[in-house]
């Protein structure tokens, strides 16, 4: 049963990840990052270099918790929840995104991961949720912040490379435009906003659609 959905895209270090994963958390929501599926599915694919990707969808045994309090991403029983967030996967991860194939497999794994969710609530967030995975979501967001705080954002997190997030936000964005809203899209800028300042945001958006 799928209740009340929030779909929120947005560029790597735009605070997409941390800011769902709270407004999730206080809702009582459950919370789905698509991007975990895509690069749960690098890491498969770098394991199995023989195999062309696209064929690669039957053996890949996925699981994710939709718990925002704590994250586990399991890989063929392996528990893959830090290596995905490597370097050298975000490097990785880029070649999988530009595949159609991989594409729909995930939206139709996402999909099925929303349906499937039996809280009040789901926060799914990714790049392509508002437009191709839920475009018919109660609430769609996407949140951005200029290039510069989020390379800074990063570099505080110390998750990835200035010069990485530069490459994967161009390649990424040949496939999906995640920067501009499409139309119903609600678009929220979060460079003047601190983080709760962005969740408080996130939350007025979802109020006012509740009640408007
Ligand atoms: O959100 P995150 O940065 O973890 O996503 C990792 C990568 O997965 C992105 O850089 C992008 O290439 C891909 N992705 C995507 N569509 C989504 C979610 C992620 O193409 N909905």
């Amino acid at each position: 049963m799928t209740g009340f959905v929030v779909a929120i895209d947005g560029p790597a270090g735009s605070g997409k990840s941390s800011v769902s994963r709270a407004v999730a958390a206080r809702l009582g929501f459950g919370y789905l990052d698509t991007g975990a599926g895509y690069r749960a599915f690098a890491i498969h694919a770098l394991n199995n270099p023989e195999v062309p990707a696209e064929h690669l969808a039957e053996s890949f045994g996925y699981s994710i918790s939709m718990d925002p309090g704590a994250q586990s991403v399991f890989l063929n029983g392996q528990d893959v929840t830090e290596l995905i967030r490597t370097d050298a996967i975000a490097k990785a991860v880029g070649a999988i995104a530009r595949n159609l194939i991989i594409r729909k497999f995930q939206n139709s794994d996402a999909s099925a991961r929303i349906l499937c969710c039996d809280l009040p609530g789901i926060v799914v967030e990714g790049r392509d949720i508002t437009t191709v995975v839920a475009p018919n979501a109660a609430v769609r967001i996407l949140l951005t912040a200029s290039e510069e705080v989020r390379m800074k954002r990063r570099g505080l997190e110390q998750t990835e490379s200035a010069e990485n997030l530069a490459q994967r936000d161009k390649s990424d964005s040949k496939v999906v435009d995640f920067m501009t809203p499409s139309p119903g899209v609600e678009l929220v800028d979060t460079t003047n906003l601190d983080f709760e300042g962005s969740v408080q945001k996130v939350l007025e958006v979802i109020e006012a659609k509740k009640h408007g």
